[in-house]
């Protein structure tokens, strides 16, 4: 069965031409799926009969498998999705005045160890297929479009399962249902922003990531400007090259720390793509890229390096690179040995860029009371629910 979240546009024309169906059907198919957010192929009433039976016949359109979904007091959403083995992956709502974000994961897991990253900590799983990644802004959409109708079977069965349930978080009344978000449109899809910050590294999953991101921006799919689609990475060089080269959307780089000395340390990745090489990447990622800045993210660690020093490195650092930088106060986990610099001091190291004429922010922290802020989002299936995924992996494995 060939689930077509897995197909890009060209991959969809190409996968119906070799089924003898012209391009413009792959258009509707596209429409119905990535705008309408629809999986039964009997709805998509301007298909002809034919079609759409050999359709069903092998393929279909199949969502992520939701283990748990929470919302924080602020309207943040959190989706804890299925990745098989035992496995789970994140993806976070993060509603705003004037936009919806949805961060989205691109790995079960990440291989490159970055020692303040809860997600590094886990180790590699596995790389997220085209679909699951794309599923997660799917099952987004059509979960808030769904709810922003309170009449809506699945808003009704929604709140009648949190007050069953009795969880407290979710049996809250959510911004979205009482008071839909101003920018979505009657059936428009509440997502207007994508950010590939959740678990993994997207260029190292770039033969999946890359078609997912062609469906983000593509018109007849999720239809956004490429600078509204952000991808995080941790600064693999040659990857930011091909990006450049076939999707350039907008780029975010995990500074963290301004020499190689200490980068080393707290990205790894470091010791292969040093400093002045990822600078020299992001110059010339700028020369093609939607956006005429990068954005460098940089997490406040307590006397690792958030010191006037470091700032100043920070400044020699980033001079001939048009960016913004986003500070990020460290989200504490347990082990990490980590704490997360003081207030006062976020906010001196942030006006000391500042003074240097750098564009510097200091990034809200939101959904803390569901661990959904960056570098939480480890997947972690509570102990419940992680017996009952060993039960059913046992019994698979057993047949
Ligand atoms: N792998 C990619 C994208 C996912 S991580 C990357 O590293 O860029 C998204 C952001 O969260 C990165 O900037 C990452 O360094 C940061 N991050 C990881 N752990 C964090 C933590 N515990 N507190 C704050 N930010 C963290
Ligand atoms: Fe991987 Fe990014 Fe975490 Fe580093 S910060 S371990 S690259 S997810």
């Amino acid at each position: 069965m060939k689930n077509l979240l897995d197909l890009d546009p060209a991959a969809l024309t190409q996968w119906l031409a070799e089924r003898g169906q012209k391009p413009f059907r792959a258009r509707q198919l596209l429409r119905w799926v990535h705008q309408r957010f629809e999986s039964d192929f009997a709805s998509m009433t301007d298909l002809a009969g034919g079609f759409r039976t050999s359709l069903a016949g092998e393929a279909a359109v199949v969502g992520p498998t939701v283990i748990r979904d929470t919302t924080a007091a602020d309207g943040t959403r959190k989706w804890l999705l299925d990745a098989g083995g035992g496995n789970a992956v994140e993806a976070v709502y993060i509603p705003e005045t004037d936009r919806g974000t949805l961060c989205i994961s691109s790995q079960a897991g990440c291989a490159l160890d970055c020692a303040f990253c809860s997600t590094g900590r886990q180790g590699f799983n596995r790389n997220l297929t085209t679909g699951e990644i794309v599923g997660q802004l799917w099952h987004a959409n059509r979960m808030l479009l769904a709810d922003g109708d309170p009449t809506s079977p699945a808003a009704q069965s929604r709140r009648a399962h949190s007050a069953l349930s009795g969880d407290s978080a979710a049996a809250k009344p959510r911004a979205s249902l009482d008071h839909p978000a101003p920018w979505v449109e009657a059936g428009h899809a509440p997502i207007t922003n994508v950010v590939m910050m959740g678990m993994g590294e997207p260029l190292a999953n770039f033969e999946n990531v890359v078609p997912a991101l062609r469906l983000f921006l593509d018109d007849n799919a999720y239809g956004l400007s490429r600078r509204r689609v952000t991808l995080s990475t941790s600064g693999l060089v040659p990857w930011i090259d091909r990006l450049r080269d076939e999707c350039p959307v907008a780029l975010a780089v995990s500074l963290h720390a301004p020499t190689d000395e200490l980068r080393d340390r707290l990205v790894p990745i470091n010791r292969k793509h040093p400093l002045a090489t990822l600078m020299a990447a992001c110059v010339r990622y700028i020369e093609r890229a939607p956006r005429d800045f990068v954005t460098f993210e940089y997490v406040m660690l307590d006397g690792v390096n958030d010191q006037p020093v470091h700032a100043r490195a920070l400044i020699d650092l980033v001079r001939d690179v048009p960016c913004k930088l986003n500070l990020i106060p460290f989200n504490p986990f347990a082990g990490s040995g980590f704490t997360t610099s003081p207030r006062e001091r976020i906010r001196a190291f942030a006006a000391t860029l500042q003074d240097a004429g750098l564009v510097a922010t200091v990034r809200k922290t939101r959904g803390d009371d569901i661990d959904a802020a960056c570098g939480q989002l480890a997947g972690q299936v509570h102990d419940r629910t992680r017996r009952r995924l060993a039960t059913r992996i046992h019994v698979s494995a057993a047949r």
